[in-house]
C-alpha cells in the first residue's frame, strides 16, 4: 500500500449517490480531474443488462454483478476532457451486496492482453449492503506483479 489517491469529500459523495440511486445494480463511472483546483464525478450508463438480454451467451452476467460502459459514451466523455485540458483522476463502479475488492472480471474489463489500458488511472470499488455504502476501496496497476494492488484513498 505505498500508493495514494486524492478524491475530493464531494465526489466520494456523489460516487455514493451514484451507487445507491444503481442499487441492485451496479454502478459505474469516473472522476474527472482540473489540476488541483477541482474534480467532477461523470456517470456512465451501465449498460449490462441491455447485451445480457441481447445475447446471454456472450454476456452471461446481469447488471447485479458485471458493468458494461457503452464505448462510445465513454470516447465522447475523454475526448471532451481532453479538450478541456482535464485529466482522469479515477474510475469508479460498485459492488451490491458484495465486498469491495477487485474481482477477476473487474481485471479483465480493465486490461488487454494481460496490460492495463489505463496504467496510471485509480479503479474505485464501493461495497452496498441491503442498498447502503458498506465499504469503499481504491486500487492501482503495480507493473512488477502485472496485478492490481490495492491504494490508500486520501
Ligand atoms: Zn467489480
Amino acid at each position: 500500500m505505498t500508493d495514494t489517491c486524492h478524491i475530493h469529500k464531494n465526489c466520494l459523495d456523489e460516487m455514493f449517490r451514484h451507487a445507491i440511486d444503481a442499487y441492485p445494480e451496479e454502478c459505474c463511472g469516473i472522476i474527472i480531474g482540473d489540476g488541483d483546483a477541482a474534480q467532477v464525478v461523470h456517470r456512465f450508463e451501465n449498460i449490462q443488462n441491455r447485451l445480457h438480454k441481447e445475447d446471454p451467451l456472450r454476456y452471461p452476467f446481469s447488471a447485479s454483478i458485471a458493468y458494461t460502459v457503452d464505448r462510445a459514451e465513454a470516447d465522447r466523455a475523454f475526448s471532451l476532457m481532453r479538450i478541456n485540458g482535464h485529466t482522469l483522476a479515477a474510475f469508479y463502479h460498485s459492488h451490491p451486496d458484495h465486498p469491495a475488492f477487485f474481482s477477476e472480471e473487474d481485471k479483465a474489463a480493465q486490461t488487454v492482453f494481460g496490460e492495463p489500458e489505463f496504467p496510471d488511472t485509480a479503479q474505485i470499488v464501493i461495497a452496498l449492503s441491503r442498498g447502503e455504502i458498506s465499504g469503499i476501496k481504491c486500487f492501482k496497476w503495480n507493473p512488477n506483479t502485472k496485478e492490481f494492488g490495492e491504494c490508500r484513498i486520501i
